[in-house]
């Protein structure tokens, strides 16, 4: 690695939503603004597709990608502790052995970047260097999250039981059946462990964003102006979204692709709840049989069902020895062959939503998979199921339209053509890759970060100064 360029080093912590959008800020890092970037990563709990995306940017040679080794969290959670609370617990318990990979690095890095879970990371005493917590969702989520402390002190009671909505200021309010999962029981660790993550995000010099001014130039306005909420964001924001994965990194040539080939425009739907969503039996059969009885032509990734949790499978994507007919009703892959396609596990996702032959997402409004379908152009059924999901599915139904959020489990009424031609996520699809071109906003915002990054590498790095 030379020393003349900026080194950039990113923390991301574990999930393919966290993951995947921390690659590609790294590469843009790489190829926009001539860094080179480290990216570290908790092998820990990679799942299949995890290790796989890891393996494919190690092998790409555009980034350095370190695995920091496992560390063992049982002792500190429940078993069944929520998947936030594991995530942020083993973003803590990470930090003595990425503080020392830190230091054994030959190249002091000018830039530091962590995702949301990773924000205790930033207070590592030693670390002189531009600092920025990267937020991989929307705004609106920030903006909830930051404001978290305050309704803390204010609201009496649990959330989810009030009936007025939780107003945010400068920003649209929010119904109480659609906070953030660890909003739902104030008692539980996850909520703690939430508040302590709204206090430690803008502990950085800014906090980066994956969205974009055009998408949500009301809550980035909250965010920075209004006084109410801004004095809790603290920092500057530079929205620099959307950042997610491009057609054609990988060689993915699979069967559902080539099924498409042959389906006519338009007449797919795809269904699929994020890298790790699940369902409870009784659910898993209800899509099953609604999906039957519509006749509409599917591609579908499957999971075997797990009751009481959503967010069942997040951590084993890709695990499992089953096959779908195992768990799905009986004959139902003989009586749907020549009209859907099922996907045990997981998708190459990008790939199918950029067919043409796909017409619609049934999604669990994960922001990961929400980009995708908005630069795709591919409209949405929004079903969503944890985390922030509640969230970005209002906004996309009520403010950008680009969803519809149906009452019943989406294929029991099957969505009509005409609701979804109505939508305007092509436009929305023109101002996300508008964002993203040289000289547009997001292009911008991150040229800011990474001129600031610059500007230290070039007082205080070279010569190569003592690391870190
Ligand atoms: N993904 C995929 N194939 C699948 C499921 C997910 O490629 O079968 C990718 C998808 O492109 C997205 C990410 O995994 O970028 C999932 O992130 P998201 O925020 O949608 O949901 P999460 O998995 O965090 O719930």
């Amino acid at each position: 690695m030379e020393s003349s360029k900026p080194h950039a080093v990113l923390l991301a912590s574990p999930g393919l939503g966290h993951l995947i959008p921390v690659l590609e800020l790294a590469k843009r890092l790489v190829t926009h603004h001539a860094f080179h970037v480290t990216v570290f990563a908790i092998a820990a709990s990679a799942s299949p597709a995890e290790t796989q995306l890891l393996r494919s940017a190690t092998s790409s040679k555009l980034l350095h990608v370190v695995e920091l080794p496992p560390v063992n969290i049982s002792s500190l959670v429940d078993a069944d502790a929520a998947v936030f609370t594991r995530i942020a617990v083993m973003m803590r318990e990470v930090i003595p052995n990425f503080r020392a990979a830190m230091f054994a690095m030959r190249v002091p890095p000018s830039l530091f970047i962590v995702d949301l879970f990773g924000f205790e990371a930033l207070e590592i005493a030693e670390f002189d260097m531009p600092k920025y917590t990267f937020v991989p969702t929307a705004a609106c989520a920030l903006a909830l999250t930051l404001y978290v402390p305050t309704l803390d002190v204010e609201v009496k009671g649990e959330y989810v039981d009030r009936a007025e909505p939780l107003r945010l200021p400068g920003c649209k309010s929010v119904r109480p059946e659609d906070v953030i999962d660890p909003m739902m029981e104030r008692r539980n660790q996850q909520y703690l462990e939430y508040i302590r993550m709204a206090i430690g995000i803008p502990k950085a010099d800014g906090i980066l964003l994956n969205t974009w001014e055009d998408l949500e130039p009301t809550t980035l306005r909250a965010l920075r102006d209004h006084k109410a909420m801004a004095q809790f964001a603290k920092v500057p924001i530079y929205p620099i979204g959307p950042l997610t994965r491009s057609v054609g990194q990988e060689e993915v040539r699979t069967e559902l692709l080539d099924w498409l080939d042959l389906q006519p425009i338009d007449s797919v739907i795809y269904v699929s709840f994020g890298s790790g969503g699940t369902y409870s039996s009784e659910q898993l059969a209800e899509l099953a049989w609604g999906l039957e009885l519509s006749q509409q032509r599917f591609i579908w990734v499957v999971r075997p069902p797990i009751e009481n949790d959503h967010s069942g499978s997040f951590f084993t994507t890709g695990k499992g020895g089953e096959h779908p007919s195992d768990y799905l009703p009986e004959g139902f892959l003989t009586r749907t062959k020549n009209v859907g396609m099922v996907a045990p596990l997981w998708a190459p996702q990008v790939e199918i939503l950029s067919h043409p032959s796909v017409g619609g997402f049934l999604s669990h409004c994960g922001w990961g998979s929400t980009l995708d379908s908005m630069l795709n152009g591919v409209p949405m059924v929004a079903w969503p199921l944890y985390a922030e999901q509640r969230l970005n599915a209002a906004m996309l139904t009520e403010e950008l339209g680009i969803a519809v959020r149906p009452e019943v489990l989406p294929t029991k009424r099957v969505v009509r053509k005409e609701e979804i031609e109505k939508m305007r996520v092509k436009e929305v699809m023109k101002t996300g890759e508008r964002a993203l071109r040289k000289g547009g906003s997001s292009y911008n915002s991150l040229s800011q970060v990474a001129s600031a990054a610059t500007s230290f590498h070039k007082e205080y790095r070279s010569p190569v100064k003592n690391c870190p």
